[in-house]
């Protein structure tokens, strides 16, 4: 079974990009997430084991998510592979993740980090607005009203949420990406790290994805 990681900075539309890539290869994408709100409304054990942490509002323990992680794995529609998606974020986590798979006789395959600048990705996330009345939503720069301020919808008001200011943005990035880096650096270290420039529209970095990881790689050992 293959296993790829693709890291990023969370919100960065990387979700996106694992989604068009896992069909392409052949693989299930797997994003950490939906897993959890999946595995709570199935109401396995260990999906509600998760929800308590999540309905007291703690994060969910590695240990928890790697074994939710390796349940999953073992699914039928998993059975070529997964990319995942939102996990590890931590090195702690990459770690675990490394373990639980070494005793299952499997390893991490690769691990893709879609590289955008930190000020690119500013930039990216920056100037989303919402409009009031049913949160269609807009951008600034991308998908700009038709008159400033001002839902095309509904004439509503356009505000800017809190998590969307660029000084929200530029604290949780710099909260972030320690942890990216020491993710990096840890596949970095088993020489399994791929780096793609993800400034570069969404496609073109799927086709280098495709052509790069449509088979899998051999490896010896
Ligand atoms: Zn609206």
């Amino acid at each position: 079974m293959r296993v790829l990681v693709l890291l990023c900075v969370p919100g960065a539309g990387m979700g996106t990009q694992a989604e068009i890539l896992a069909p392409r290869l052949n693989l299930l994408h797997l994003a950490t997430g939906d897993m959890f709100r999946a595995a709570a409304e199935l109401g396995t054990p260990i999906g509600l084991e998760a929800k308590a942490y999540m309905d007291r509002g703690e994060l969910v323990p590695d240990d928890v998510t790697v074994r939710m992680l390796l349940e999953r794995l073992a699914a039928s529609d998993a059975r070529q592979g997964v990319i995942l998606d939102g996990f590890p974020r931590t090195r702690a986590q990459a770690l675990a993740l490394d373990l639980a798979l070494a005793e299952r006789g499997s390893s991490v395959e690769e691990a893709i980090l879609i590289d955008v600048p930190p000020e690119d990705l500013v930039r990216r996330l920056s100037g989303r607005l919402v409009c009031r009345a049913a949160g269609h939503i807009y951008n600034e720069l991308s998908k700009p009203p038709r008159v400033p301020g001002v839902c095309d919808i509904d004439g509503s008001e356009l505000y800017e949420r809190e998590d969307d200011k660029v000084e929200t943005i530029k604290a949780r990035l710099e909260q972030q990406l320690p942890d990216l880096l020491d993710v990096c650096a840890h596949y970095g270290e088993q020489g399994k790290l791929r780096r793609v420039d993800g400034r570069r529209p969404i496609e073109e970095v799927t086709e280098e994805l495709v052509e790069a990881l449509g088979q899998p790689s051999v490896r010896p050992g």
